[in-house]
């Protein structure tokens, strides 16, 4: 929208829009034109976007509650959201007129997109699939509500000093939050501590000995073409006496504000803790806040519409995302036996079929469990709900002929040493079905953690493979390949990623091939240009981008990715004279703050890095760099100008990966092995067009079982034990020679992960994609099956799957 010029004052007139959002940055945030910063004009355009939003979201919230429709609860301790404007604007098509608006007043869209803060409320995958099924479950116009925390502090911020991961607080609040409307009706009681007593009439009570205020803060998120706005709604903690008067007038002003500053930690700070249970105290506290501030929502809501508790099920699905919202299972319990008097059956009953379990991991470090006295003291009258639960498990797995084993197995309480209460236990049992991620990760779980389980209920555990929102991870973060598509399909994939099969036989079209390889690379030239501005590094757009980005973890195995980089420049070195493909490496992630060989892996890729980037004898053939914070909008420039999505976790380990799937659909081939969604990955985009190396879960656990012997695997393979000891020599670490040593001895005497045995299958298959590399034509048309091939993999898709066959709400 141009701007018009008014011969009288030849004075530039504002369309309504410009003129809205000049009015907003005047009386909203309190500045003119000229005082405004980049931040104002940002804060300005979300709340004239969100004018828009809130008469669409007022609207579907009416919508359901006139229908009496059911509506889905998705529970979760993280939603990786990001940035939200350019996916309100995109979702609502206003990203054009909103563009123009600002233009007329001097200011570019996307310079203040850039600045919007990503909202970084999780740690990596799990986090980030609860931010793309709150985009999906709006996209397919079902009433949704995301339940979660409104953490002051989310995911740290990463800073690489020397090499290290500095973890720094990520203040993502600091300008306000234009974005969220503070409920403060929407209040809860949440206690702690204290006993259990009985009444006169028979009743139980849970007297609490502390208690906080739940807060609510609603947040909308839009669907694809604005169909319908759900809620977000994030649990913040106050204190219900926030300053003690009395001691404040004594002189005590710290004393008068301490139940405050108690209160406020507890929604303070995200556990940096991506896979292994944190066994603090105040992560038990912050699980149980927001579960119970959630189901007291949603039984309120429940009991002002019908009146009636026992339709609960007719009306309420509600997914528990992994275990960290399970004791909802026994807070739900509480609520329908101490006030809503129901029986204990009764109640269980409405219980199990009100709830949904996803499991996300197999990892038996992983698996929730709490120390019982910890729980028994915060949460009493729950102990005592979790030990009448069990019981009425146990009895009917007695019933049934159960053997003590697996008696013991199946208990939610863990005896022998220290008693814990089992979470994922607690979930299965309230929770009338019970998912996997992806098909290999749901066949694992019947036959290792939930065995037993499974053996007693063999009805309950299914599969939902996991998805990705397309809007944000196609059309949003690749508009020039959105526009590509588009020219050659129609539009018919922007409402259904599985219409982007029509794209297949372009594949084998010359001129569309062409056409696809100059939109990578100018995707590759504006991440060079980003990498650049952020790191000072110099990469070449015509170099094959090899990238792996995700949290660090043993499992994913960064390493082995590093040790075979630190073989191929051993190998570029020792024969200059071959053909070797010009490779630019990107590794990115976080690591736990607690996690000591993660770090170590992180100081070790920018070890190797500096080394290689200045070595002059490898001619520029191989670059490596180590980028910064990885985070949404990171991954939202990466992905894009990728070649080369590395997936190569030990088979078994991953539950699913929605990175592989990120990269997939924007046209990068996968080198991985068989683990997660990888497997289907192959099944659909064919074994020509994806490159499968290692061993398969079945043969690491074979393995395993009969006595892995590394150093073996490790003498066996020369480019290997070069690479090894060089590391473990100090060749990339002059200033400490002994920083790997322990780190490579790890590998000698365990090698848990499996890196020695998949070693040389992984260096072949990166040859192998070496040469597919020198076949251009034949990569493009391999990355274009790639893009046809999985729109599957879109989060709708899985969505409609948990609508149909476990909420029943499709
Ligand atoms: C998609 C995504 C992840 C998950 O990546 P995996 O490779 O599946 O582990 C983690 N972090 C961010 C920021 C993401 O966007």
């Amino acid at each position: 929208m141009a701007t018009l010029l008014s011969p009288a004052a030849d004075k530039p007139v504002l369309t309504p829009l410009a003129a809205q959002i000049l009015d907003t940055l005047v009386h909203r945030i309190g500045k003119d034109e000229k005082a405004a910063r980049p931040h104002d004009w940002l804060a300005a355009t979300i709340f004239t976007v969100r004018n828009d939003i809130i008469e669409k979201w007022m609207d579907s919230t009416r919508e359901a509650h006139a229908k009496g429709a059911k509506r889905v609860y998705y529970l979760s301790l993280e939603f990786l959201i990001g940035r939200l404007l350019r996916d309100a604007l995109s979702n609502l098509n206003q990203t054009h007129d909103i563009a123009g608006a600002l233009k007329s007043l001097g200011v570019d869209l996307a310079t203040i997109e850039e600045i919007e803060p990503d909202a970084a409320l999780g740690n990596g995958g799990l986090g980030r699939l609860a931010a793309c099924f709150m985009e999906s479950l709006a996209s397919l116009d079902l009433p949704a509500y995301g339940y979660g925390i409104r953490y002051v502090n989310g995911m740290f911020r990463q800073r690489i000093d020397d090499g290290f991961q500095v973890e720094l607080p990520e203040n993502w609040l600091q300008y306000g939050n234009p974005w969220e409307f503070e409920r403060r009706e929407s209040a809860y009681f949440i206690g702690f501590g204290g006993e259990v007593v009985g009444t006169e009439t028979g009743h139980v009570h849970w007297k609490a000995a502390e208690g906080v205020e739940a807060t609510a803060v609603d947040t909308p998120m839009v669907g694809w073409r604005g169909k319908r706005v759900n809620t977000l709604r994030l649990w913040t903690a106050r204190a219900f006496d926030p300053i003690k008067l009395d001691q404040f007038n004594a002189g005590d002003f710290e004393g008068a504000l301490a139940g405050q500053t108690r209160a406020e930690t507890l929604t303070r700070v995200l556990y940096p803790n991506d896979s292994t249970a944190a066994g603090q105290e105040l992560r038990l506290r912050q699980e149980y806040f927001f579960s119970s501030a959630s189901i007291q929502d949603i039984v309120r809501r429940h009991i002002q519409y019908t009146g009636d508790i026992r339709t609960l099920p007719d009306k309420a699905a509600i997914q528990l995302n992994d275990t960290h919202p399970a004791v909802a299972v026994a807070e739900l319990m509480r609520l329908l036996v101490d006030f809503h008097d129901l029986g204990f059956d009764e109640a269980w009953d409405i219980t199990r079929a009100t709830f949904g379990y996803t499991n996300h991991t197999l990892l038996p470090e992983a698996l929730e469990s709490w120390p019982l006295p910890l729980f028994e003291r915060l949460l009493p009258r729950h102990m005592q709900l979790v030990y009448a639960i069990n019981a009425k498990l146990l009895r009917e797995a007695k019933a049934k002929g159960v053997d003590d084993r697996a008696i013991a197995a199946i208990s939610l309480i863990a005896e022998g040493g220290e008693r814990r209460v089992r979470m994922a236990n607690l979930a299965f049992a309230g929770s009338h079905s019970i998912n996997g991620v992806a098909a290999l990760h749901t066949d694992l779980m019947k036959k290792t953690v939930f065995a037993d389980l499974h053996a007693l209920y063999p009805d309950r555990i299914n599969n939902k493979t996991n998805g990705i929102t397309p809007r944000r991870w196609l059309q949003q973060a690749n508009p020039g390949l959105t526009a590509l598509i588009r020219e050659a399909i129609g539009d018919d994939f922007l409402d259904d990623a599985e219409k982007l099969s029509a794209l297949d036989p372009f594949a084998d079209d010359a001129g569309f091939r062409s056409r696809f390889a100059s939109v990578k690379r100018a995707n590759k030239v504006a991440l060079a240009q980003h990498l650049k501005e952020l790191m000072g590094i110099r990469i070449d757009p015509d170099a094959m981008y090899d990238v792996q980005i995700k949290r660090i973890h043993e499992y994913k195995r960064q390493l082995l990715n590093i040790v075979e980089t630190v073989a191929l420049y051993d190998q570029i070195r020792s024969h200059p004279e071959r053909d070797w493909v010009p490779r630019v490496k990107l590794f990115g992630g976080k690591a736990a703050s607690s996690y000591h060989n993660a770090k170590l892996i992180i100081k070790l890729a920018n070890d190797v890095a500096r080394r290689i980037n200045a070595d002059p004898a490898i001619g520029g053939l191989l670059k490596v760099a180590f980028v910064p914070n990885y985070n949404v909008s990171l991954a939202e420039k990466i992905i894009p100008a990728a070649d080369l999505s590395e997936q190569i976790s030990t088979a078994g380990m991953e539950a699913s990966g929605t990175g592989n799937m990120k990269f997939a659909l924007n046209g990068a081939l996968t080198i991985g092995t068989l683990d997660g969604a990888n497997v289907e990955i192959r099944d659909r985009v064919g074994d020509d067009n994806i490159v499968i190396f290692g061993l398969t879960a079945d043969e690491v656990a074979e393995q395993r079982a009969r006595g892995y012997d590394p150093r073996a695997a490790i003498d066996a393979s020369p480019e290997l034990s070069q690479a090894l000891s060089g590391i473990a020599s100090g060749v990339f670490s002059p200033d400490d020679p002994d920083r790997y040593k322990g780190l490579v001895g790890g590998l000698y005497d365990g090698d848990w992960f499996m890196l020695a045995a998949d070693f040389d299958a992984y260096a072949a298959a990166q040859r192998q994609v070496d040469a597919r590399w020198q076949n251009h034509e034949g990569w493009n048309a391999a990355a274009i099956r790639n893009v046809a091939r999985v729109g599957w993999f879109s989060s709708d898709r899985t969505i409609r799957e948990y609508a149909k066959d476990i909420w029943g709400v499709l």
